[in-house]
């Protein structure tokens, strides 16, 4: 049996302090129950509580480590970086490095811009749309998280949805308002939408692959659809890749999917395990930006020259051939986890893109969020906690994708099933 004294002690002293005891409300296993593990040290593919326990972890910081916890390239590029100093507020060569590392590998970001967290990057993406359009509202799909700013705090997914909170108070009613939102893959209801209020709609932005609110791949006509109706309507296509970033292609949903959008929010891997995000697109959008353009937008620790020298190392150590080589594993240990769920005769449902990956408990294939809420959410709880006693360290919640890593071997995807039999087996009773 592992034990979690420390972890607790810490979670008690934390909640006298932290609301829920933790910076995001996610990390609070309140979609599961219980106490959180709480993290000490990270070695590969192997997360270390303050406990000493070891588990198989297919979380990763929620995306970004794609290399894995403490990758050697990525702390000596942080200490070369660190050594120079900590922050300048000043350009440096380090953000051009990984600018144009990005622009090379993701030409259709003609124009970007580095901010620190994902949340800053869709409400950048959104302002400059709605500056560029003359158009206040937007259009999202239900299921769909892009950060928490007020106009996406509705129907939003994941965190939201796993705490019961299906609106935030405090987001002002005027500005939901302007927030539009339709199933996720149901074309016909955004055609609806479109040809009913399209002039009000300044962008439609979407999850290429969504990751909140479990794992739902497009089917293939939806992304071709909706860059359609934003053409016809005046409409500007924003692909929120901040999850899928580096994870579903290495040039990004254009790549896998043949649709190219106007803007692109990227997050998680592009730092490297810091916090760095980024936003842009076409030069003729971007320009609008301050100081080239009149829409604001500014951080004092954007571009910080720690984040971009672990984002750069990443970048530069995940080839196309590594790439590759992570989702090969990550479609072995989807298929592992099918065979086992079959022989088990759970009804399940499992898929990948790149090295993003997800399941439920439901035998038909999910295609949006009402249909992920169908899904045996009692049985994941169960399962969540035998994984986790047995050393496999998966998203606290039904309705959250899962990662996989280069540190992640053939040898860990085949112990990580094995320890998940067990506990398919055991949450099963
Ligand atoms: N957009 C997507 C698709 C995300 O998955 C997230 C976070 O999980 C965000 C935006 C917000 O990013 P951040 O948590 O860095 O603010």
């Amino acid at each position: 049996m592992t034990r979690h004294d420390k972890s607790q002690e810490i979670m008690r002293r934390s909640r006298e302090i932290f609301p829920g005891g933790v910076n995001s409300p996610v990390r609070a296993f309140g979609g599961v129950g219980g106490t959180p593990v709480v993290a000490a040290r990270g070695e590969g593919c192997r997360l270390i509580d303050a406990d000493g326990n070891a588990y198989l972890d297919f979380v990763l910081s929620w995306g970004p480590l794609v290399l894995g916890h403490a990758p050697p390239a990525v702390l000596d590029a942080l200490h070369e970086a660190m050594t120079a100093g900590t922050s300048f507020g000043m350009p440096t060569e380090w953000e051009l490095r990984l600018g144009a590392l990005i622009r090379e590998r993701l030409p259709h970001m003609e124009r970007l811009r580095f901010v620190s967290s994902g949340t800053e990057a869709t409400m950048s993406a959104v302002r400059v749309a709605r500056a560029q359009t003359r158009r206040d509202g937007i259009l999202k799909f239900d299921g769909c998280y892009h950060g928490h700013a007020d106009s996406f705090l509705v129907k939003a997914g994941s965190g939201v949805a796993t705490l019961g909170l299906p609106n935030s108070p405090g987001v002002p009613a005027a500005l939901a308002e302007l927030t539009l939102v339709t199933p996720y893959n149901d074309i016909a209801a955004a055609e609806r939408l479109m040809a009913e209020q399209g002039g009000r709609v300044a962008a439609i932005i979407v999850e290429p692959v969504v990751g909140n609110a479990g794992f739902i791949p497009p089917d293939p006509a939806f992304l071709p659809a909706l860059r359609r109706l934003a053409d016809a309507h005046g409409a500007l296509l924003i692909f929120d890749e901040v999850m899928t970033g580096f994870r579903i292609a290495p040039a990004g949903a254009p790549e896998r999917f043949g649709v190219n959008p106007d803007l692109t929010t990227l997050g998680k891997v592009i730092g490297g395990g810091l916090p760095v995000a980024a936003y842009g697109g076409r030069a003729d959008l971007m320009d609008a930006v301050a100081p080239a353009g009149p829409v604001y937008q500014a951080g004092t620790l954007s571009g910080n020259p720690l984040a971009m020298a672990a984002g750069h190392a990443t970048l530069r150590m995940l080839t196309r051939e590594l790439h590759a080589k992570i989702e090969a594993r990550t479609a072995r240990l989807v298929q592992g986890l099918r065979e086992i769920a079959a022989r088990r005769g759970v009804p399940f449902s499992a898929d990948h893109a790149g090295s993003m990956w997800g399941f439920f408990f439901r035998a038909e294939p999910v295609r949006n969020f009402a249909d992920a809420r169908t899904s045996d959410t009692e049985l994941f709880k169960r399962f969540f906690h035998e994984a986790l006693a047995r050393g496999v360290y998966l998203a606290p919640s039904p309705f959250e994708a899962a990662f996989m890593s280069a540190a992640h071997g053939d040898d860990d995807v085949a112990e990580a099933l094995n320890r998940m039999d067990d506990a398919l087996g055991a949450a099963r009773g």
